[in-house]
């Protein structure tokens, strides 16, 4: 794996998107863990070191997931191809800014201000283009933030509901502005604390949810975001090699640990012979 050179975000947007996901996702995992688990069960018990492990395991493949993403150089980098030496032939085009050729599905990020093989799109929460090489961690990425934020949801119903009694309507008014409600001081009790990670385990179920689904099926369907809204399938070799192009020829193991090597089919940078193993 290259390294990227300039692993900070470049623009205030992704510096936020980033710090809220550095800031939430440890919070979550300390109120699972930490709070919720003891709560539930007695230490020292099969369920509650089920759960811990489980609870680690998914933070650990949070966190490596997120740093192969942010540190994996996916950009055109050392394939770029100058001008005067090349012909634009193959779906190669000129990248002006960069002021060299480009292969095929790449594309220029104007943030990351490079060419990204394969580009999928930029990511605020990783300050990142997901493009070639770090896709599958980002779709891993992705998956585990849904498998915890959806296991932290569930867990917290049985937590929350059993120490805090629903009140109408202020329990929902509390619900609706979890944020406003503790820290405009309205209440700042631990337990209003609580019940804004439990609403942000919910909202965050529903949009990892929602963004899993979308980007598992561009990955089955073998098409990054910009070729799926121009219903551009020339890439597109079958579910299985699409999931391979993906995840690499170890696909099957990638979910375990991001540290797994699971080599990719080619560069990303020539893909002729991509199309002609499709004919
Ligand atoms: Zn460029
Ligand atoms: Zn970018």
């Amino acid at each position: 794996m290259i390294i990227r050179k300039r692993i900070w975000p470049r623009t205030i947007g992704d510096w936020l998107s980033m710090i809220f996901v550095l800031t939430i996702v440890p919070l979550i995992y300390w109120f699972g863990l930490w709070i919720v688990l003891p709560e539930l069960y007695q230490d020292q018990t099969l369920p509650y070191a089920v759960h811990f492990v489980l609870g680690n395991f998914i933070m650990l493949n949070i966190v490596g997931n997120f740093t192969y993403t942010v540190l994996c150089d996916t950009s055109i980098g050392r394939s770029v191809v100058p001008v005067s030496t090349a012909k634009v032939t193959d779906g190669w085009r000129l990248c002006a800014i960069c002021e060299c050729l480009s292969p095929p599905r790449s594309w220029h990020c104007n943030t990351c201000g490079v060419c990204i093989l394969k580009r999928d799109h930029h990511c605020v929460f990783t300050g990142c283009c997901i493009g070639y090489h770090n896709h599958r961690y980002f779709i891993m990425f992705l998956w585990y933030l849904f498998v915890g934020a959806a296991y932290a949801f569930c867990y917290s119903n049985f937590f929350i509901w059993s120490r805090i009694p629903f009140e109408f309507p202020m329990s929902i008014v509390k619900m609706v502005f979890p944020v406003a409600i503790f820290f405009l001081g309205f209440d700042n009790s631990t337990d209003q604390f609580y019940l804004l990670l439990y609403v942000v385990s919910v909202v965050g179920t529903l949009y990892t949810g929602v963004l899993c689904f979308y980007h598992f099926n561009l990955v089955f369907k073998g098409v990054v975001a910009n070729e799926s809204n121009k219903k551009d399938f020339t890439y597109a070799v079958g579910w299985k090699n699409n999931i391979r192009e993906v995840l690499g020829e170890r696909w099957y193991l990638t979910w375990l640990v991001p540290y797994i090597k699971s080599q990719l089919p080619h560069d990303g940078v020539s893909w002729r012979n991509l199309c002609s193993k499709k004919e």
